[in-house]
């Protein structure tokens, strides 16, 4: 078997994994990369294999950088399937068409301001492209709820465990029989960690595996307990219903909405905080929240302890409200605090939270709330950073209102966790360190060898391949 690193190697946005045995091509996930925009564009345009040759897709989870080039795939002529959990399937959906909605608004607008002889710039899929992936999507439930096998061909097969990231996303585990020989491979996609809202803690994995290709986003660092986050939001949110404050709070729509929505109603219920308005100011986090909605049983015991036992969804109450039209969203402006609004994009980078921190952040009273991870050179990380005044759609407003930032709910699994999950896997001979900065990786490395010494550690570079 032959593992190609083509994406997310020695860099965290655009995985794709290649796996090649005898003439079967597998690809792990077929995921956008993100950054400059000349050099992500091409990379996201130009895939470095040729799409009908690549026999099956397994999609971790929907997350844009590891979905994000299946319509650029399929529109080049990929025949096979996609497999991947139901709830993957049906946001991956909704997080494409959001993507094609973007480009397709960026290229107009870069096309309406291009000087003379510049090429025109085209969005790398439409709409039309991503509903053509749609009838490509095959669901594969969780091996620990039927302990079927998925059978690509006669020498392969792979089932899926939680990976306890985001709503539907898996670690995969593959069987690959070669000359007689049984060789076993895992794939982590992302990995999630224990405790956080309504998702399980990921899965062991039951069988040996000897190849492991581990995403190291945090492998040089410890997360917040999940414990301190409930009197954090107590104190902060307390002070705001006196100051009768607006909280802006920039989420992302998938997982990250619904895991908010979920500790304040939660909150509320419990009388640890009063019932303020809260509004979800984004369609993409409506439409997610109601595919979460159909698959609770996904959700883990804690759902069940605090809401799944009386009927009750979390993401729904009298004091929640999901705006839809442009003029909802508008309306928000005059409403006075105390009042929560969340909207995305989670780093600032575009849509409704604009607005919302455009009319906001030169009041004192008010407070912006960083709930997730903030890249460099965006609105969000400059916000985060303290830097004022902050430029929102070309003027610069002073940054008044007060930020805080509550890192508890990172998505995924920090040092200890990954070092435990290593720990966990039976017979692992080769581990593969992806979805990293080099620096984080090379810590973790250092980490594995001092506490499994037999173990081979790598840290692909992109395009490596490696025979196992
Ligand atoms: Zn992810």
């Amino acid at each position: 078997m032959k593992i190609t690193f083509l994406g997310a190697a020695q860099n965290v946005t655009g995985s794709k994994h290649l796996i090649q045995s005898e003439d079967y091509r597998l690809l792990l996930d077929c995921g956008q990369f993100q950054g400059k925009r000349k050099i992500s564009n091409e990379l996201n345009r130009n895939l470095p294999f040729k799409a009908e040759e690549i026999n099956a897709v397994i999609l971790s989870h929907a997350h844009l950088d590891h979905c994000g080039t299946l319509p650029v795939l399929v529109k080049n002529g990929f025949q096979g399937k996609i497999y991947c959990t139901e709830a993957t399937a049906k946001i991956a959906r909704y997080i494409l068409e959001d993507s094609a909605n973007l480009q397709e608004q960026d290229a107009e607008y870069i096309n309406r301001h291009l000087k003379r002889k510049e090429p025109e710039v085209l969005p790398t899929f439409t709409k039309e492209d991503v509903e053509n992936v749609l009838s490509h999507f095959q669901y594969v439930e969780y091996s620990n709820s039927n302990n079927n096998w998925t059978q690509l061909n006669e020498n392969i097969r792979f089932k899926f465990y939680d990976a306890g990231h985001v709503l539907g996303s898996a670690v995969t585990f593959i069987e690959i029989k070669e000359n007689g020989v049984v060789k076993t491979l895992a794939y982590s996609g992302d990995l999630g960690r224990e405790f956080l809202p309504i998702l399980r803690s990921p899965e062991v994995i039951q069988e040996p595996a000897e190849n492991l290709i581990l995403e190291c986003t945090y492998g040089d660092r410890l997360h917040k307990p999940m414990q301190d986050l409930q009197g954090e939001l107590q104190k902060i949110i307390g002070e705001a219903f006196n100051k009768k404050s607006k909280i802006i709070v920039p989420a992302f729509s998938l997982e990250r909405t619904q895991e908010i929505v979920y500790i304040l109603h939660y909150m509320i219920d419990k009388k640890k905080i009063p019932a303020l308005p809260i509004y979800v100011d984004s369609p993409l986090s409506d439409k997610i929240t109601q595919v979460f909605s159909d698959f609770t049983e996904y959700f883990d015991k804690e759902f069940w302890d605090d809401f799944g036992r009386n009927n009750e969804l979390p993401f729904f109450a009298d004091n929640i409200v999901y705006t839809k039209s442009t003029e909802e969203s508008k309306a928000l402006n005059s409403k006075s605090g105390p009042c929560i609004i969340i909207a995305g994009s989670g780093m600032a980078e575009g849509g409704r939270i604009l607005h919302h921190l455009k009319n906001n952040i030169e009041n004192s009273d008010n407070i912006v709330l960083i709930t997730g991870y903030q890249a460099e050179n965006t609105l969000g990380r400059r916000i985060q950073e303290g830097i004022s005044p902050a430029k929102i759609f070309g003027e610069e407003y002073n940054v008044k209102a007060k930020v805080f930032t509550l890192d508890e709910l990172s998505a995924h699994a920090d040092q200890n966790d990954l070092l435990a999950y290593v720990g966990t896997v039976k017979n692992l001979k080769n581990l593969f360190l992806v979805h990293t900065e080099t620096d984080h990786a090379e810590a973790f490395l250092q980490l594995v060898k001092k506490t499994y010494p037999a173990l081979t550690v790598n840290i692909p570079a992109q395009d490596m391949s490696v025979e196992v």
